[in-house]
Parts: structure tokens; sequence; C-alpha cells
């Protein structure tokens, strides 16, 4: 699979998508963007690295992943058929091993002998010391003290795989400020160390690489529904954090115009100040870790708290792609709430036999939405971008609790 993206020019090269994205970094980090932008470019045009991107795709990580019809979750809704992208099923559990994989293969050619990475719910830390190990890099992880809580368990894997963990003491102490220690890290050991960002958001190329390196989930799914159903799907479904695995599924489908897509952003307790990740749901356009997006900021432009049952999803800026499109009206974007997202978590769960990702469950609530209101001839693509077993102790806490009383 090729990964240039032909569907469209953009972003331009200064890396914005229409007024969104750019590069808003320190002098000192520019010329190490350029450095990545350029190998980035030839790295695209060379064969070989095509070659051993797929070959450790395919051997290493497992894809091509599933397309999977949901049959009973079908019948049960009553209305589109639903097939589950399945990245649930790759190494590690989620999409993000997609873009590390391709990342520290970039790294290697650079000549960098040392990764470093920030994570929220643990999942990129995870794909990035996996990668790391892999190709015997030193990996260092940036990671807020109340993520590391609430995520333990990928801590430990990361330990387990040779990466050292650190605990980021700042602000909120989530993926926000861990972000800002992984650039404080780059800016200092930039000649040494590749950052590989974890989703499609920051400094450029960040976006546009990202996207690239996801794009393979979109290109899979569409061959696959052409093969299985003889047409494109209806519609598309997504949960946007930074918004990786949702540019990396819609992209390759953006020139489709029937095809309707839908990003899911996290809904938190509701749409009130400091209890939700909604970006689109009264956020502003501010500048935010290197991108021009759509953020959540008072008035002051002081970031605000933010709130996910889903780490994931926890952050207060979305990637400029999808701000983009969501200004051309390409895609439309909702959120589901903590209790939306956990009741589809539970019902993919007792009826298809997965447990999804808390993320992953926030499409999985706007599939409950739509689904009904459409035909039996139409078809639903929804991205499982990842699965639960991180999440079963927050899932059992929330569920089990509310079934005790
Ligand atoms: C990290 C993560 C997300 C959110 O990140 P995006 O960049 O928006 O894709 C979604 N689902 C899973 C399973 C994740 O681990």
């Amino acid at each position: 699979m090729s990964i240039s993206a032909p569907e469209t020019s953009l972003p331009d090269s200064g890396g914005h998508f229409g007024t969104f994205g750019g590069r808003f970094v320190p002098e000192t980090l520019v010329a190490a963007l350029d450095e990545l932008t350029a190998e980035y470019e030839a790295a695209k045009q060379d064969p070989e690295f095509q070659k051993e991107l797929d070959h450790l795709l395919s051997e290493f990580c497992g894809r091509e992943t599933p397309l999977y019809l949901a049959e009973r979750w079908t019948e049960n809704l009553g209305g589109a058929k639903i097939y589950l992208k399945r990245e649930d099923l790759l190494h590690t559990g989620a999409h993000k091993i997609n873009n590390a994989l391709g990342q520290v293969l970039l790294a290697k050619r650079l000549g960098k002998k040392r990764i470093i990475a920030e994570t929220g719910a643990g999942q990129h830390g995870v794909a990035t010391a996996t990668v790391a190990a892999r190709f015997g890099l030193e990996c260092v992880v940036y990671m807020g003290s109340v993520d590391m809580e609430r995520q333990h368990l990928n801590v430990v894997r990361m330990r387990l795989l040779g990466a050292e963990v650190v605990g980021v003491e700042a602000g909120q102490k989530t993926l926000k400020e861990a972000v800002n220690e992984a650039l404080r890290d780059w800016v200092t050991n930039v000649r040494t160390t590749h950052y590989i960002l974890g989703s499609a958001l920051g400094p450029h190329p960040y976006p546009m690489m990202v996207r690239d390196f996801h794009r393979v989930i979109g290109v899979e799914a569409r061959r696959q529904i052409l093969k299985k159903e003889g047409r494109l799907p209806n519609l598309l479904i997504a949960c946007v954090g930074g918004g990786s695995n949702a540019i990396g599924l819609f992209h390759p489908f953006l020139g489709d115009e029937d095809v309707r897509m839908t990003g899911v952003e996290a809904g938190g307790h509701g749409i009130r100040h400091g209890e939700h990740a909604a970006r689109f749901q009264g956020g502003k356009l501010g500048v935010l870790q290197g991108t021009k997006t759509w953020l959540l900021a008072d008035d002051d432009g002081q970031i605000e708290l933010t709130h996910s049952v889903s780490a994931g999803l926890d952050y207060a800026a979305v990637g400029p792609e999808h701000a983009f499109l969501q200004s051309e009206g390409r895609v439309e974007y909702t959120y589901a709430t903590d209790d939306e997202a956990l009741s589809a978590f539970k019902e993919l769960s007792e009826q298809e036999g997965i447990i999804p990702a808390l993320e992953s469950s926030h499409a999985l609530a706007e599939v409950k939405k739509a689904a009904p209101k459409m035909s039996k001839d139409d078809i639903i693509i929804v991205n499982l971008s990842g699965r639960g077993d991180k999440d079963v102790e927050q899932a059992a806490k929330y569920l089990l609790g509310e079934e005790g009383e």
C-alpha cells in the first residue's frame, strides 16, 4: 500500500489545511521539523522504505485487519448494516502502532538512536515502546501522573518493553502536560532524538505524516467493502481524540461524495465548562502545542480542563485537518457522553463478543443513534480503533456500580 495521499494536495508546504495547522514552535525545533519533513518526503519515494513498512505492518502488526459484519448488533438495532473495522486486533491492541511503526522507520533513516513519546491512555506509549524494542532504540515516554494511575496496566507494559516512563506532575497531570514535557525534551536533545507524536496533531509535518501512516485503515476498508458488498458505504463513523484513527479511515473516502462521515468527540458529563472534551461544541480557534485549530479555552485564552471517561479522547485540541473538514462541511462532528459510550461498550461486548476500547465506544454510541434511522440496505463502517482490555476495571466500576444500586 502506498502511504502517499493522492486524494488531496493538503496540507500546503507550510502545513496548512486552509486556515488551520501550520507550525508554531520555538526556533530550535524548526531545523528538526524541516529535516523530518525532507526525510519523510524521501521515504515516501523510496520503494525499500515502503517494502519494509508493508512487511512489518503485515508480519509484526497483523494487517490487514478484518472488516467484520456485526450481525447480531445490526439485527437488534434494526437499520443499516454495521461493519466493524477491526483495528482492535492489531498488535498492542489499537490503531496506534500503524503510526509508531512508520515513525520508527523514519527515525532509523535519520540515524536517531533515542525515541521519546507522550501518552494519555498509554496506548501510544505502549505502541512506541514496542517499536523501539523491536529496533533496539532507547525509549522515554512522558505520561501525566493521573493517567499513570488510571492506566497502570499500560505503565507496566511499557516498562516490561524496556521503556522509561516519566511521570508528569504539572497542571492537570494528563496528556497536555505530557506533550509539553516531550516537546521540552525534544528541544534539548533534538540531535540524537526523534519524537514519535501520537496523533494527527502538533506542528507540520506531524498531522500530515500521522494521517498518511493511518490511511491504510481507509484504503483497506474501501477495498474490503467493495469486495463484500460491491459498493461504497453510506456512512463512516470514528471517534476523534486528536483525530488519527478517524482521519485514517475517512481520508481515502474524501473524494467519494456520497459517503457521509461522522466524527465523535467525548461529551464527558455533558457540554458544560470543564466537563467534556468536545472541541467543536463551544470550542474556539487558537494555537496549542504547535498547531492552529479548535480548542477548549476560556476568554483569556487559558486552556480549559477537560473530562472524558476515556483517557485517549481527553485532550483540549483537535487535529487541524478535522478543523478544516468541519469548516468545509465535509465531515459532521458530534459527541457521545460517558454514559452513552459505556452503554455502547456493554452492548457490543454482550451482543458481539467483542470488548471495545472506551474511546471506540464513543463511535459505537453514534452507531446506536444513526443505524436505526437508516434503511436495511444502507451500510455503516465504524472504526473499532482499539480493544477494551485496558478499560475493563474502569468499566466495571461504572457499570457494575450502576447495577448494584
Ligand atoms: C488513542 C486512542 C484514540 C484517540 O486517538 P485518535 O488520534 O483520535 O485516534 C482512539 N481510540 C483508541 C483505542 C486509542 O487508543
